[in-house]
């Protein structure tokens, strides 16, 4: 059983994030850009990423919404930058993975921050705020195994 001191950790992660997002703001050298939205819970988010052969070299969004949709997102622009698109894809999955509940992927280093979303994964209708980040980052992903002919 963990300690409640532990949720608490994650909840200040959590709000830490959503008062001072990370890579908040446009790009103009962008080569995707994507609006995603969550009617649900009114939560919206525009990421806009520049990819440069296989890489992403810059991520940033813009967003309004619910604390952990906000923080979700700040938290992946964070680990997104700096690596290639394979990468990101396995972030990706491992990231659902948590989001069903799979305990492996909540011990899972490298998904740094967005471990602190885990709780998230108890909540059902929360989960879609916490993966909209994701959600927007699907489509540069499959957009790139189109043009590279897939794996
Ligand atoms: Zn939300």
């Amino acid at each position: 059983m963990e300690s409640p001191s532990i949720g608490s950790l994650y909840q200040d992660l959590i709000l830490e994030h959503y008062r001072r997002p990370r890579n908040q703001g446009e790009l103009p050298d962008r080569t995707a850009d994507v609006h995603v939205a969550n009617p649900v819970c009114g939560d919206e988010i525009r990421l806009q990423l520049k990819i440069a052969g296989g890489i992403i070299e810059q991520a940033r969004f813009v967003g309004s919404g619910c604390s952990i949709s906000q923080a979700s997102a700040s938290m992946m622009t964070s680990l997104l930058e700096g690596r290639s698109l394979t990468d990101a894809e396995a972030l990706a999955k491992r990231f659902g993975d948590m989001m069903r509940g799979d305990a492996d992927a909540a011990r899972d280093r490298r998904l740094g921050d967005l471990r602190a979303l885990q709780g998230v994964s108890k909540f059902p209708v929360r989960i879609k705020c916490a993966m909209l980040g994701f959600d927007a980052l699907r489509k540069p992903l499959e957009h790139n195994s189109a043009i590279s002919g897939g794996p």
